[in-house]
């Protein structure tokens, strides 16, 4: 079975872009419960390598390694850069979310910060013609981060997994063709 529900929106989405093959080294920020490593991991392969950060502790999976840390810190983004031993990046997939408080003001601009982390180690990190895949609240901020994606890859589209609740405001952006 898969460790978070979260998983099921990964499966959608790699069902219809094909986003993780053999042989791939892949980023997956914001990682704990591991539903997505672990499908990462699994369609990646022995050849491929796996690399996952999060806030919170995440037990031990094949093939994936763990840095523990908020990723606000610079030492976490040192870690996970020093995890990569090297290796340029395919994929960078983000779906890190801030604890919600539920005020607007307050849990946009922090949405909306770790996405804005996540893009800067995708832009350190991915080979020309990456993929980076990032959760996103529609909100303050996120026509400015749509731009921002296009300026760094040549296509860039939205995508609502069935499994993400209608409702909520989350969306994923699929930027592809990094330009290095
Ligand atoms: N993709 C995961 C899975 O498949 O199991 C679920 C991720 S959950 C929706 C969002 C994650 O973002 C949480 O585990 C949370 O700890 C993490 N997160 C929130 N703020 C963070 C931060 N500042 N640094 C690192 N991770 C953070």
């Amino acid at each position: 079975g898969y460790r978070s529900r979260a998983s099921y929106k990964l499966l959608e989405l790699d069902a219809k872009d094909a986003l993780l093959k053999p042989g791939m080294t892949v980023i997956d920020l914001g990682a704990a419960p591991g539903g997505w490593s672990q499908i990462a991991a699994d369609k990646v392969g022995a050849k491929g390598c796996v690399v996952a950060s999060d806030l919170l502790e995440m037990d031990a999976l094949a093939g994936v390694t763990f840095v523990q840390g908020d990723f606000t810190e610079m030492d976490v983004l040192e870690r996970v850069l020093a995890a990569l031993e090297g290796r340029r990046v395919d994929l960078v997939m983000s779906d890190m979310a801030p604890n919600m408080s539920g005020m607007a003001a307050i849990d946009q601009p922090q949405a909306m910060y770790l996405v804005e982390l996540a893009l800067d180690l995708a832009r350190q990190t991915l080979s020309p013609g990456g993929r980076f895949l990032a959760k996103v609240f529609q909100g303050e901020g996120f026509d400015a981060y749509l731009k921002e994606l296009r300026s760094s890859f040549r296509k860039v589209t939205t995508r609502k997994p069935e499994a993400s609740r209608t409702r909520s405001r989350e969306v994923y952006l699929l930027a592809e063709g990094f330009h290095g």
